[in-house]
């Protein structure tokens, strides 16, 4: 049986980015299994259509471990026009007068995936996949787990970062709460008449909020860089069938319309793909050599484009908390990492669910409330610094 220092299971961009950032800070052995064939010509799940906003701070952080973005051709988000439809709220934010030169950067996963193995080159790392994890135990000094496959992989500390789904945090003694919301996202690239130049657009709608964030989708006309977006539609779950099965043209229609104007036309549309929106936490975030991190901790839903930025804060605590220690899994080095990352956690998937809830609702209370927030949102230095800290993760530069 061969012992290891640390086994992360689950490659997705959490336990990828873990993966380098350990390798970077720590001495640790690093294994990282995935359930996911590299040799297959599909996506991998973790890495596949969906287009991310990074906040400054994710950026940053990211780089801090070694991962720059150059590669991913990141497109920076320089203002957020914040709108409610039908509605009289409107907020318009502009990085520079916050003296930063972007809010954060836009990102496919797809790019991510193939930056990321560049990071992972290490001797101290191995690879497994594809292969799953059937069963875990965690022992007094060790944590094992056998494998689909048949092998065995034993480690110090074992990180779940499986994106919940798998059942191995409820074998490891971790309780999870789901809470579905009734919604889905669907999400497509298009193409509008009018450049981006660096906008991003939040808009409130009755089904529930619709963003578009400045992307490089040139549809193949090298003409027409500049003007792409990726969409991120969020609509009730019966609408889904429907709107993911109009044609290109019926559904740019409806998205034209629920949308508006303030980029000209939709001039061409890329295929669309939805997720189900589910509210899944765990109550902890560690249990006997073990920890969660990212979806696995937290799936949140994207109405604010919170997941990897929260995601990568637990990479970074978990990084320093395990810097500098002979034992990754010891009970002093995890209570250290639940310490440092409760608070965060806790408010964000407070401020994220209370969000949803407050922006799907069309009783008139919040509707008015909701719209005297984004006239205060544009009006209050204060207030709109409290947003712009959360956007990108700091407060204002000086
Ligand atoms: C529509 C949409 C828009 C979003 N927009 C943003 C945004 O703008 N900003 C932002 O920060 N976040 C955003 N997010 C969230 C972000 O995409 C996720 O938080 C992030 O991708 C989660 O990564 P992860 O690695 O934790 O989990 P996952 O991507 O779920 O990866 C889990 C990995 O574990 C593997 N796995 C699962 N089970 C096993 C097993 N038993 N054994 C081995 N391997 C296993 C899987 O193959 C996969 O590779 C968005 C999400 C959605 C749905």
């Amino acid at each position: 049986m061969d012992k290891k220092d640390v086994v992360i299971v689950g490659g997705g961009v959490v336990g990828s980015v873990l993966a380098a950032g350990l390798l970077a800070k720590t001495p640790f052995n690093v294994t990282l299994i995935d359930a996911h064939n590299p040799a297959d010509d599909t996506p991998a799940p973790g890495f596949d259509n969906r287009v991310i906003a990074l906040s400054r701070r994710t950026v940053n952080e990211l780089a801090g471990l070694g991962i720059t973005l150059a590669a991913a051709s990141p497109e920076p988000i320089k203002h957020i026009q914040v709108t409610d439809k039908g509605a009289a709220g409107f907020c318009e934010l502009t990085a520079a007068n916050y003296n930063i030169p972007a809010f954060g950067q836009v990102v496919s996963l797809s790019a991510l995936g193939e930056l990321l193995p560049s990071f992972l080159d290490s001797p101290r790392f191995t690879h497994v996949a594809p292969d799953t994890v059937s069963m875990l135990t965690q022992q007094h000094d060790k944590v094992s787990l056998a494998l689909a496959s048949g092998d065995e992989v034993s480690a110090d500390l074992c990180v779940l970062a499986d994106g919940g789904r798998s059942g191995l945090s409820e074998q490891a003694g971790f309780t999870r709460e789901q809470s579905p919301y009734g919604q889905c996202a669907i999400i497509c690239n298009v193409q509008t008449s009018e450049p981006h130049s660096g906008n991003a657009f939040e808009r409130f709608t009755e089904q529930g909020p619709l963003a578009f964030l400045p992307y490089p989708a040139d549809f193949g006309d090298q003409t027409r860089k500049g003007h792409g977006f990726s969409v991120v539609w969020t609509v009730a779950s019966e609408q889904r069938d429907e709107l993911t099965s109009l044609s290109d043209a019926r559904f740019t229609n409806e998205l034209q319309q629920t949308f508006g104007y303030r980029q000209g036309r939709i001039t061409q549309v890329g295929p669309r793909d939805s997720y189900p929106l589910i509210l899944n936490t765990t109550r902890e975030l560690i249990s006997h050599r073990c920890v969660v991190v990212g979806n696995s901790a937290q799936t949140l839903h994207p109405i604010a484009g919170q997941g990897f930025n929260l995601g990568l804060r637990d990479v970074i605590g978990l990084v320093n908390s395990t810097v500098d220690t002979e034992d990754p899994g010891a009970y002093s080095v995890l209570d250290k990492y639940r310490h440092c990352r409760e608070g965060d956690r806790q408010t964000t998937v407070k401020l994220t669910d209370a969000l949803v809830r407050i922006f799907s609702n069309r009783y008139f209370p919040f509707l008015a409330g909701r719209n005297l927030g984004l006239l205060t949102l544009d009006l209050l230095p204060a207030v709109s610094q409290e947003f712009v800290r959360l956007t990108t993760g700091y407060g204002r530069q000086t």
